[in-house]
């Protein structure tokens, strides 16, 4: 679970690529935090980069989740 300190910086958005799920080794659409459907692993993507491809981020042999990546936070560059 992402956290936080200040509520002050950060909006909730009801933008559609939230609700979008990610296979590994795509381009990311935004840069900020994405978490995996399947175990609940958090990373960071900055602009312009791929998700984890398959053979970096990898569940346990027994468990039968696929990876798939979901934006929990969206970085915005005032830029
Ligand atoms: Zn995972």
């Amino acid at each position: 679970m992402a956290l936080y300190k200040y509520v002050q910086h950060l909006d909730q958005s009801q933008h559609a690529n939230f609700d979008k799920e990610y296979s590994p080794g795509v381009a990311a659409p935004d840069p900020g935090i994405y978490r995996c459907t399947g175990c609940g692993d958090e990373i960071g993507i900055a602009k312009g980069h791929n998700l984890p491809p398959q053979n970096h981020h990898q569940h346990s042999p027994f468990s039968a989740s696929l990876i798939r990546w979901k934006l929990v936070v969206c970085a915005v560059s005032i830029k």
